[in-house]
């Protein structure tokens, strides 16, 4: 969704090759073909004779010989109507010829005679009619191309119906058939700072009386999927106002200027529908920092930018066209579009808790059909980290599975089934897997598990399963927190490295050191990360204290951090990371040694079943 599109420069380009090849291929073809033709028609060949003769009539008034061709150029006719002939002669005729033009003493001797009708003439077909002609069809091939680009732009149909130049989407939604923050669940903070935009589209007289203006331009901020554009057409749909919708992408287009000449034409378009919301997806393809100084800079966008900020500054505040914009990545913004009377107010969209994935869950099932004893607190509680968009997929799957089992309303296998689907990759039955790998697979998913439930801190398990996912894993253990969970101890943080070290452990521990396998990949990816944040951000070691040895760049987008330290404190923070994992997989290692009778009933039982739930594993572990 929010692709960046600088690469889209990489096409503009190639009109002017386009254009040079076409003017070079016209050039040569009127040299070739036009020219000497029309060149040649003004000089006329005679015969020797009939030079000899119009010499003798007095008729010739100047010669040249062009010993290139062996030929006398030579100009001849009465004062009205000269005209440029051309003669061969014979080689051993030179002699007396030469004798016979130094008698006459008006022929003129010159070196040479311009064969060429006229100079302009020359200059206008050789120079300007090629420059006018291949100016002519690269217009119409930019004309051409500029309409088609038009015709593709998305919205072209239904009820979005694609507006001029800009390109931008206009939904008229109202209030009774368009999306309303009704539709919008979870995202109670959101609304609550989207409604008084939503007032003052109503009214903004009310506001203009006072004097009091409102922000033109309100920035949502928060990661993909989590109701951004929804938000803003239910402020739009609120508010009973069109709603003009335009993605940041598209603002950068093929041919230098255009995105400029959108951002123009967007906002007279809006201008002309006011009160009305401007919605701009992605705005961060346009809003990057503008380059200060360098080589390399993005013309074409910061030209866009430009337009953007001066559309912004220009337009009435008080004639009701509020400026909506989403991003994920708010911190690469240029600062000027975060300045006041720009998009100075920020509102954020997080992802969704506990209560807000259950209130999406429920919007969203009103739309199908579902058995009445539903658990959404289950399914809620099995999707935590997951956006709106992947939840609304959740029940579209649940609903799809129902239908593929014949069934006339979703019940809770199907969505329980579809929350893997969604989340972990689609079962993977009839995948060909040995015995021996199926055994290893379950002891380490039951070392994960029991490792966690031995340790107090630990969430406890609610599901282990050893059929495969698509996703590649070949199984996996579901570990669910209580309660929303934001806060993590150092205890906590230490019992999950331990507990991700758990599969690898009840590898060595059952199969032998020699025969641990690569399954353990993702856990020492996910240990390690861990364990180094325990020590660069979340300062929980002695030694470096609460330091900030890390900074995080994009706290929306998977959280990359760079080290910010010497190198060597760096190879320190290595050294502690690795004593970190290595003291919880000793943890682990002892817990499984000590409780080897309970791994091999539960993964002998695993092995037999397949997937078992958090309870029955309960059950065996106290049995
Ligand atoms: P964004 O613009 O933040 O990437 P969208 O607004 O396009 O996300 O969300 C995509 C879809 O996800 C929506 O059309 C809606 O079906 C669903 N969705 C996301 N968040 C919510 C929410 N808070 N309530 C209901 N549905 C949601
Ligand atoms: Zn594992």
């Amino acid at each position: 969704m929010h692709e960046v599109v600088n690469n889209k420069r990489g096409p503009s380009k190639k009109p002017f090759v386009f254009y040079a090849i076409i003017a070079m291929l016209v050039i040569m073809l009127l040299n070739a073909l036009v020219f000497p033709s029309m060149l040649k028609r003004s000089v006329i060949e005679v015969g020797y004779d009939q030079f000899l003769e119009m010499i003798d009539n007095d008729q010739v008034k100047q010669v040249s010989y062009d010993s290139y061709s062996g030929q006398f150029v030579f100009i001849a006719g009465d004062e009205n109507s000269e005209m440029i002939y051309k003669t061969g002669i014979w080689p051993e005729d030179g002699q007396r010829l030469l004798q016979q033009l130094m008698e006459h003493e008006d022929i003129q001797f010159s070196a040479t005679i311009p064969t060429q009708t006229s100079p302009l003439l020359s200059f206008i077909l050789t120079w300007i009619l090629p420059i006018l002609f291949f100016f002519l069809i690269g217009e119409i091939g930019y004309r051409w191309m500029r309409k088609r680009m038009n015709d593709q732009l998305p919205g072209g149909m239904s009820n979005a119906m694609s507006f001029g130049k800009s390109g931008a989407k206009i939904y008229v939604a109202d209030a009774k058939t368009g999306v309303t923050f009704d539709n919008v669940a979870g995202q109670d903070e959101a609304k609550e700072s989207l409604v008084e935009v939503v007032d003052y589209l109503h009214d903004p007289k009310k506001y203009a009386a006072i004097g009091a203006k409102l922000p033109k331009g309100v920035l949502l901020v928060g990661p993909p999927g989590t109701g951004k554009t929804l938000l803003a057409k239910a402020v739009a749909g609120e508010a009973d106002v069109p709603f003009f919708s335009i993605s940041g992408s598209e603002f950068v287009e093929m041919f230098v200027g255009m995105g400029a000449a959108k951002v123009r034409d967007l906002f007279k378009q809006a201008n002309e529908k006011a009160p009305c919301i401007v919605f701009i997806d992605e705005i961060d393809a346009i809003g990057q920092k503008r380059n200060t100084g360098g080589i390399g800079g993005n013309d074409e966008r910061e030209q866009t930018l430009n337009q953007l900020l001066a559309e912004m500054d220009g337009f009435d505040g008080q004639k009701g066209v509020v400026l909506l914009a989403a991003t994920n990545r708010p911190e690469s913004l240029d600062p000027a579009l975060l300045r006041p009377g720009r998009f100075d107010r920020r509102v954020p969209v997080e992802l969704p808790d506990l209560q807000g994935r259950k209130a999406i869950l429920t919007v969203h099932a009103k739309d199908i059909k579902v058995a009445p004893d539903i658990n959404w607190d289950v399914i809620a509680r099995a999707t935590a980290g997951a956006s709106g968009a992947e939840l609304a997929n959740i029940i579209n799957e649940a609903a799809l599975r129902a239908v593929r089992e014949g069934r006339k309303a979703v019940v809770q296998a199907d969505l329980e089934e579809s929350v893997e689907t969604v989340i972990a990759g689609a079962q993977r039955k009839n995948a060909v897997i040995s015995d021996q790998e199926k055994k290893i697979v379950a002891y380490h998913e039951i070392g994960h598990a029991l490792v966690a439930a031995k340790q107090s801190h630990s969430a406890p398990v609610t599901k282990i399963t050893i059929v495969p996912r698509t996703s590649g894993a070949l199984g996996y253990t579901m570990q669910v927190d209580e309660g929303e969970h934001m806060l993590m101890s150092r205890t906590e943080l230490l019992n999950k490295i331990a507990t991700l070290t758990g599969g690898r452990s009840a590898e060595e521990l059952i199969f032998g050191e020699d025969n641990m396998t690569t399954g353990a990949s993702n856990d020492i990816e996910q240990a390690t990360k861990l364990a180094r944040a325990m020590i660069t951000r979340y300062g929980m070691t002695k030694e470096f204290d609460m330091v900030a040895l890390e900074t995080v760049q994009n706290q929306y987008l998977g959280g990359d951090a760079s080290l910010a330290c010497a190198a060597d404190t760096a190879s320190k923070i290595d050294e502690r990371v690795v004593a970190i994992v290595k003291a919880a997989h000793e943890k682990a290692r002892k817990i499984l040694q000590e409780n080897e009778s309970q791994l091999h009933k539960l993964a002998t039982h695993l092995l037999e079943q397949e997937t078992i739930t958090g309870e029955e594993f309960m059950a065996l572990l106290h049995e």
